[in-house]
Formats: structure tokens, C-alpha cells, sequence
């Protein structure tokens, strides 16, 4: 029986520096990264999905091809005639990267506007997987219907994973920033913060402090990566750890939490235990983060 895995977001045109002022387009956005990866980590016996809002320029038509391509299904995904997708520029100043965006009015934005079509997108698939990156672009008008709507999934049986993925820029402050999260995990299965980033904006002083809050609000399951650092992870509210492998090289951290997501659900929705699943979600990150991009291909079996 086939299962779906459904990642909802916003993915943007990346135009990335090849040197002498040419760039190279390419396609990137956190939860795109992670069906991505999900797509290569899934069996067959799973369909992986996008759900996002696009144009009906030729750029949308190439995101569209690109994701199927990747094998990503794009039947959810809405067409907007008015709007097309955001797009980010990377710039090397000195070997630091700076990225500049056009996104305050991308097509994504609306993909939670017609509640009818994304309940029903939602009643389609076995597992949602979406971030704070996913609520921060909404319109503020449309976070509580889309919640709702996850919410409602879930309880016709939907397995519910959320990274926090905290970026401020993207929202209104930081008390409405952390109010949305919080509800969003409130209505979550499997919450996948990162340290750092939670420390910064919630004040955690360890990862069992930012475990122990996805815990009391409910939250089943909560792994709390670290960089380098150990993976905590808190089942029932009982914490545990795991040790990341050594990286020989570290070129770029680009998705490395995004693929670590996709492979730890990869092997945990197929049975696995939560270290294993957890060991898979490190591997995948160490190779991802010993290349150049955030999509890299063909990574070895994890
Ligand atoms: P994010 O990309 O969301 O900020 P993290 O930096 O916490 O996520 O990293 C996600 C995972 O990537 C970590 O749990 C770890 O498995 C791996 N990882 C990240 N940085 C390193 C590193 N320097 N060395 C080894 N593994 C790393």
C-alpha cells in the first residue's frame, strides 16, 4: 500500500556565484530540501510530495520540472496567475556568503489561502512535514486556518513532523515568532529544533531545556540537534543522546539539519529504532555538510 509523505514551504530560485558576476539558477527552500532527501531515502512503496504555491511563468515551469525530476510529486502544488516564486541571490564578499532576497510577495505565501484545497491536500497524505520558515511566510490571516488544518489531519491518523527553524527576519518579532512555533508544535507528533537557534530566541540554556519545553507542550517526540554537538532526544518526556560522527571536513552547513530531518524520518517511518533513525539522521547530515550546496547528490547508503 502506498504511503504519502507530504512536505509543505516555500522553495525560491537560487542564483548562486559562479565567478566574474554569472550565477547559476538552481532551486532551493528548507522543506524542499528535506523531501528531497526524502525522496532518496524513502522506498518506492512511498510517494513524497510538495505543497506550495508557484506562477505560471516559465521559472514556475522549470521549479515544477525540477521537482519532478527529483521524483517530488507536484499535484498539490497551486498555480497563482498574479504571483510567481521568491528568489535569493548568494554573494561571496572575502569568502563569506551573503544572501539577499525577493520573497515578501511569492506565490507560497497564498498556499494556505483556499482552506477547502488544503484540507484536502492534507487528508491525502500520511505524514506532514513543515517548519517555522512554512508559518513565517504566511500571511498572519491564514496561520491559524492552516494549524487547524494540520491539526485536523492528525487526528484522522497523519503523523505530524515540524522543524522550528527559527528565522527572525521572516517574522512580525520575536514574541510572535515564538507564540506561532510553540502552537505549531502544540498540534506536532515529532518536533526537530536546533539548539542554537532555539537558545538564541527562547533562552535555552541546554538542549534538555528546549526538550523539556516541546515536551510539556505536548510534543510526543522532540530530537534537538546541536551542530557537532549531541543529539538529544526526549520520547514520553525520558531523554537520551546520541554522539554525532566526527566530520573530516566541514565545506558547508547548508541543510544540514533539513537532511538530518529527512533521514531520521526516512528510517523511523519504516519501523526503525530512534537511535538507529537518529544515526541515519547524522550520517546523511555529515555527507551533506562534507560537500558544497544544499542538495547533494547521490549520497551514499546511510
Ligand atoms: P541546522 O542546519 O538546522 O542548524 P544543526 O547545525 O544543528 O542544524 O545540524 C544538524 C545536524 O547536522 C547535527 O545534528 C549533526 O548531525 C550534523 N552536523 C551539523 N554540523 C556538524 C559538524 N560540524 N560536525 C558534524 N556533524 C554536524
Amino acid at each position: 500500500m502506498t504511503r504519502n509523505f507530504l512536505a509543505i514551504g516555500e522553495c525560491m530560485v537560487e542564483m548562486a556565484p559562479t565567478g566574474e558576476g554569472t550565477y547559476r539558477l538552481g532551486f532551493a527552500g528548507d522543506t524542499l530540501n528535506t523531501a528531497w532527501y526524502a525522496r532518496r531515502m524513502l522506498p518506492e512503496a512511498w510517494d513524497v510530495s510538495y505543497l506550495t504555491g508557484v506562477g505560471r511563468d516559465s521559472v514556475s515551469e522549470e521549479m515544477l520540472a525540477f521537482f519532478e525530476d527529483a521524483g517530488i510529486g507536484t499535484d498539490l502544488i497551486q498555480r497563482f496567475d498574479d504571483r510567481t516564486v521568491g528568489l535569493y541571490i548568494i554573494q561571496l564578499n572575502d569568502g563569506e556568503r551573503s544572501f539577499s532576497y525577493w520573497r515578501s510577495d511569492s506565490a507560497a505565501r497564498q498556499l494556505a489561502r483556499d482552506r477547502t484545497r488544503l484540507d484536502a491536500a492534507l487528508a491525502a497524505s500520511d505524514v506532514i512535514y513543515f517548519s517555522g520558515i512554512t508559518l513565517a511566510i504566511l500571511p498572519t490571516e491564514h496561520r491559524g486556518g492552516f494549524l487547524e488544518a494540520v491539526k485536523a489531519a492528525r487526528k484522522r491518523g497523519a503523523t505530524i513532523a515540524f522543524d522550528p527553524n527559527l528565522r527572525l527576519r521572516l517574522w512580525e518579532s520575536v514574541e510572535s515568532m515564538c507564540a506561532s512555533v510553540m502552537e505549531a508544535a502544540a498540534v506536532s507528533d515529532i518536533v526537530l529544533p536546533s539548539f542554537e537557534d532555539e537558545a538564541t530566541f527562547f533562552g535555552d540554556v541546554g538542549p534538555v531545556d528546549t526538550a523539556n519545553r516541546y515536551s510539556e507542550a505536548g510534543v510526543p517526540l522532540v530530537i534537538v540537534k546541536n551542530g557537532p554537538g549531541e543529539v538529544l532526544w526526549q520520547a514520553d518526556g525520558v531523554p537520551w543522546t546520541f554522539q554525532v560522527p566526527p566530520v573530516p571536513e566541514v565545506v558547508d552547513t547548508t541543510a544540514a539539519g533539513d537532511s538530518f530531518n529527512a533521514a531520521f524520518l526516512a528510517s523511523h517511518l519504516q519501523g526503525a529504532d530512534l537511535e538507529v533513525s537518529i544515526a541515519a539522521g547524522a550520517r546523511l547530515a555529515a555527507q551533506v555538510i562534507g560537500r558544497r550546496g544544499a542538495l547533494v547528490e547521490q549520497p551514499e547508503a546511510v
